[in-house]
């Protein structure tokens, strides 16, 4: 029976971080999350390091929050933010009286707002709508939600953190109202097992409820779903929020060579709703038009959702009306000892949620060990000598891409199997500068169970073609390598062109479906994948 003091559920932004902290003061703890990291809302987003504008008219506490924790992550977490900067655009069609209240807001908990005339910003962003009234630059970012929760595990990693994935948590198991461990179910193989432990700390997101609900404590998490559109542009260099009071559609968020529209927001009954649909697409398209006319005509490549996890005391509160904020449930208070739920905020407080949940834990476990995750880097830089190397094997600008996928350990380990053998500097991923030695290396990790385990650690597949070409060659080159979890190929495929789809289909027009058609052409044309497996999959 595995046994740690304590467990963290949820292998979300939220999640890791609660492991990073808990391990870098010295507690021995490890991770539980049902599918692979940040399957949950942690990557279904925009991807916005807030700078605590869209909050500061409303909810001063959560503009403060963002505001400083934007502050630490810029600088701890360096290599998986962009400083694009950001706009808050005022359109034709919004108050302009909310102006003014929310310069002022933001100047009382602190966020730098810089008036600039609109040629000025025009120029900067000549995509902009020749409509819009007023702009101000704000220190905004965008922030890769994969990688961020990867580095935290590569640093909770160093100090003996541990990670299962695709393991659900099935029961919490208490002896005289106090938790002493958790029964486990291996979400692949079926397999039911125990977890002995003093502390259990849930960071379920959106399933903090059916979490608390399995030690018969009611915590009120309403799912709320948001769609994005990721389109196949940098339609802006900065982020550029509409001015107005927080909306749908109003957020643009460059990342890489794509933009990241969102969102919509609606109640659902379950944490996993998460497939778009048409009428959402859509209307986001309809709302985007405000700051950028020509929307339309850029090219779409799929549309996401995720849900946020709104926590309410009143269990009436729903959208947009429910608090942003968040919470630490100490569930001694409900008559059970050792669980805590933290639910509610932003990934961009997720550092400051960690500290304060792990604060609350070290105090009953009578740890003293200060949190000093707002001090040290999530991952060494590569030092100059490490980068003269990745020059002489990667592709172009694929080194510095890499390094900042990798950080230094990681880079180290590509480079070794590249100067091994040096045909795997070959690129597989041409949209995201992938090569074969990387997808080795996400192949071979613990946490890797199938190809969308792989690209969730590297991007593969996540660019411009949609794994139309990199499906392949992936596939072949883990199955080569002997890494392909013993699974048949075709279903390999299957499981990562499956993936794909259900982000395609909401935006099935167009060139969209152009493409679509390639990809068919050359995976039931050619492989003929559909045609190879049967209705029991194999
Ligand atoms: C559309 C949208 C856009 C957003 N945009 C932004 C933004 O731009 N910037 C920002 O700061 N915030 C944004 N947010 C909010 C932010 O994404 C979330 O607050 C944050 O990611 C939540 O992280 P988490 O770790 O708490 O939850 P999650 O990432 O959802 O992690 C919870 C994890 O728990 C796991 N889990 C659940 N049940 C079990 C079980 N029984 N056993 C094991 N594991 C389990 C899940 O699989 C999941 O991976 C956005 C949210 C949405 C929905």
């Amino acid at each position: 029976m595995q046994k740690a003091t304590v467990v963290v559920i949820g292998g979300g932004a939220t999640g890791v971080g609660i492991l990073r902290d808990l391990c870098m003061r010295g507690v021995d703890a490890i991770l539980i999350e049902q599918q692979d990291l940040a399957y949950g809302t942690s990557s279904r987003y925009h991807g916005l390091l807030h700078s605590g504008g869209r909050y500061a008219v409303k909810d001063a506490e959560a503009g403060k929050e963002c505001i400083e924790e934007n502050t630490i992550l810029r600088k701890i977490g360096r290599h998986c933010v962009e400083q694009t900067e950001g706009f808050f655009a005022r359109t034709h069609l919004d108050d302009e009286d909310f102006e003014g209240k929310w310069v002022e807001a933001c100047a009382k908990v602190g966020i730098p707002t810089i008036p600039i005339s609109v040629e000025e910003a025009r120029r900067l962003e000549p995509n902009l709508s020749a409509k819009i009234k007023s702009v101000y630059r704000v220190p905004d970012a965008a922030i890769d939600g994969f990688r961020m929760v990867w580095q935290n595990v590569a640093s909770a990693r160093k100090y003996g953190g541990r990670v299962m994935t695709y393991t659900t948590v099935v029961g919490i198991e208490h002896s005289n109202n106090q938790v002493v461990g958790m029964k486990v179910k291996n979400t692949l193989t079926g397999e039911v097992s125990n977890i002995a432990c003093d502390f259990i700390v849930s960071a379920a997101g959106s399933w903090a409820g059916e979490i608390a609900a399995l030690a018969g404590i009611t915590v009120n998490v309403q799912p709320d779903r948001g769609t994005l559109i990721a389109f196949n542009h940098r339609i802006a260099s900065r982020i550029i929020n509409r001015l107005r009071p927080a909306s749908d559609g109003d957020i643009f968020v460059p990342h890489g060579s794509i933009t990241i529209l969102g969102t919509t927001s609606a109640s659902v009954d379950k944490p996993d709703d998460t497939i778009p649909n048409a009428k959402e697409v859509v209307e986001l398209l309809n709302i985007g038009e405000a700051l950028f006319e020509d929307l339309r005509s850029y090219r779409m490549l799929r549309a996401f959702a995720g849900t946020r996890p709104l926590y309410s005391a009143d269990p009436n509160a729903k959208g947009r009306g429910a608090s942003r904020g968040f919470v630490t449930l100490d569930h001694a208070h409900d008559g059970l000892k050792g669980f805590v739920s933290v639910v509610g905020g932003k990934f961009t407080t997720y550092r400051l949620m960690a500290e304060k949940v792990t604060d609350l834990v070290c105090n009953y476990l009578n740890v003293k060990t200060p949190c000093r995750t707002a001090l040290e880097d999530l991952v060494d830089d590569a030092s100059p000598a490490l980068m003269a190397k990745a020059r002489l094997y990667f592709p172009a600008y694929g080194a510095e891409l890499a390094a900042s996928r990798l950080g230094s350990e990681g880079l180290e380990k590509v480079i070794d199997r590249m100067q091994a053998k040096p045909e795997k500097r070959q690129l597989l991923c041409e949209c995201e500068n992938v090569t074969m030695a990387e997808v080795e290396e996400a192949a071979a990790d613990s946490t890797s169970f199938m190809i969308s385990d792989v690209r969730r650690k590297t991007r593969m597949g996540m660019g411009t073609c949609q794994g139309a070409f990199c499906t392949f060659r992936s596939v072949g080159a883990v199955d080569a390598n002997g890494l392909s979890w013993g699974k048949d190929t075709n279903v390999l495929f299957k499981e990562f062109l499956q993936g794909r789809w259900k982000g395609i289909r909401p935006i099935l027009w167009g060139n969209v479906m152009r493409e679509m058609e390639l990809t068919r052409g050359i995976y039931e044309g050619t492989l003929n994948i559909n045609g190879a497996i049967d209705d029991e999959g194999k």
